[in-house]
């Protein structure tokens, strides 16, 4: 039985499996098949589905009261999770303004930054630089701050100008280096983009820690954050980490800036918050930013109906808890470990495998040609990760599209991150599924003459 009415698909004409229930890393469809969620969704329902805490502390909510109006009132579960967040948070990284997605905290810490510029007398420090290879959102701020060529395509007339910096893409350096003879080229361009544009026109900076879905977790070199923190600092400019998918324990450290021990003005938070049972997102802003918009006009230009309801509150909260409850981070590591090691094997194995990049569950998984002789790229138009992705699906394991924004080139990435609560038995099968994935497009490559 397969219902397809008239709710508006990713793809309109595709046909996509009903879901039914989800328990622990599978997702099962009304036609009984089973799939391993080797990605968590998009990187999201990070513990698992059918969490009884989760379920419980929802219901729970559910009969005191779901919904008020944050002008109206503040509720129990909202101010609990400020706190919680604030503990996990570096720094002076303790004033949360909730909100919805991803894309909506970006927004937020793009106008925070801004008006934080303005409360300081300082107008015309305005800009929000970023780098290509990224993904900050789908909303129009967000995307124009995103270096995902095929996702800002369409609507770049309408969108603010281009990100300005290269990506610290290691694999394919950008300015055909490699690390550590290249001193951080790629980070010290930051100083050259900020001397170009005027530090008096920028407001801040903003990265994702390890890039996720324009990429597929390609991890910078150690002291990248470090470099860009001072060249951000000397000039005046607040540095924003997008921890949409990096945070909230996805690679091992609570937050993916925390591998360089970096210490960000905002953090934006979204996914693994809430790990799938809510929508629910966040700016984090550091005490010293929100004391000066305190002196001066008191109130932040933002916010969305469903901000800080107490029902999503409540329930982000539960799943916070349980992640400290049931230690989960030393999870992500161990697991993670054992997971790169099966993935290396593969790559021992599997020739089409070109790069295998990442920390803690966010691993990314590029594809080329023949990685035996060098790392040209498929062409484009062959669509390598959608046919690995359907051949995945086919056989029961979900994996998560990264592809299409390296460089205008086409960068076939995608990235493996299952939920923190995976078992190495679990892992083995996902690991199975992936090798007969990949010998099964492998095959059909050779048959067709694309390898
Ligand atoms: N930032 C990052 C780093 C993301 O990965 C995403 C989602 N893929 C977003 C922002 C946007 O989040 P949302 O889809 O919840 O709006």
């Amino acid at each position: 039985m397969e219902l397809q009415t008239n709710v508006i698909k990713p793809y309109l004409d595709q046909v996509y499996p009903t879901v039914s229930h989800g328990s622990g890393v599978y997702l099962y469809d009304v036609n009984g098949k089973a799939y391993l969620d080797g990605c968590s969704g998009a990187v999201t329902a990070n513990i698992g589905h059918g969490v009884r805490e989760v379920i419980q502390a929802m219901c729970d909510q559910a009969h005191k009261v779901s919904f008020t109006y944050r002008s109206q009132f503040t509720s129990e579960p909202a101010e609990q999770l400020g706190e919680k967040i604030a503990s996990w948070t570096p720094g002076d990284l303790n004033q949360v303004f909730f909100v919805n997605s991803g894309s909506e905290a970006n927004e937020t810490a793009m106008k925070v930054a801004i008006q934080y510029w303005q409360e300081k007398g300082c107008k015309g420090k305005n800009k929000i630089l970023s780098r290509w290879m990224s993904y900050h959102g789908i909303t129009l701020g967000a995307l124009s701050l995103s270096g995902h060529i095929s996702r800002r395509k369409r609507f770049a007339s309408t969108l603010e100008p281009a990100p300005v910096l290269e990506p610290p893409y290691c694999y394919r350096c950008p300015f055909n280096l490699s690390y550590p003879d290249c001193r951080l080229h790629c980070a010290e361009q930051l100083e050259t983009v900020i001397q170009r544009i005027g530090a008096e026109n920028i407001a801040a900076f903003i990265a994702e820690p390890i890039i996720g879905a324009a990429g597929g977790a390609v991890t910078p070199p150690p002291q990248y954050y470090n470099r860009i923190k001072e060249i951000c600092e000397r000039n005046d400019i607040l540095f924003i980490a997008d921890e949409v998918m990096t945070g909230n324990g996805r690679t091992g450290e609570r937050f993916g800036i925390d591998h360089w021990g970096v210490i960000p003005d905002i953090m934006t938070l979204g996914k693994g918050m809430s790990a799938g049972y809510t929508p629910m997102a966040a700016a984090i802003v550091s005490d010293r930013i929100i004391e000066v918009i305190r002196e001066g006009s008191q109130s932040i230009m933002s916010g969305h109906t469903y901000s800080a309801n107490p029902q999503s509150a409540a329930v982000s909260l539960a799943v916070m808890n349980y992640i400290d409850e049931q230690q989960l981070l030393n999870q992500v590591n161990e697991r993670g470990l054992y997971l790169s090691r099966g993935m290396q094997q593969l790559k021992q194995k599997h020739s089409i495998i070109g790069d295998i990049r990442g920390k803690g569950l966010l691993y990314g998984i590029e594809f080329v040609k023949n990685s035996r002789v060098g790392k040209s790229p498929f062409p484009l138009s062959e669509k390598i990760t959608d046919q690995l992705i359907n051949q995945a699906m086919k056989n029961g394991l979900l994996v998560y599209n990264a592809s299409g924004a390296v460089n205008g080139q086409a960068g076939d990435a995608i990235i493996i991150a299952p939920p923190f609560v995976i078992s190495e038995r679990e892992i083995d099968h996902l690991l199975s599924i992936l090798d007969e994935t990949i010998r099964q497009l492998t095959e059909e490559l050779i048959e067709k003459g694309v390898i």
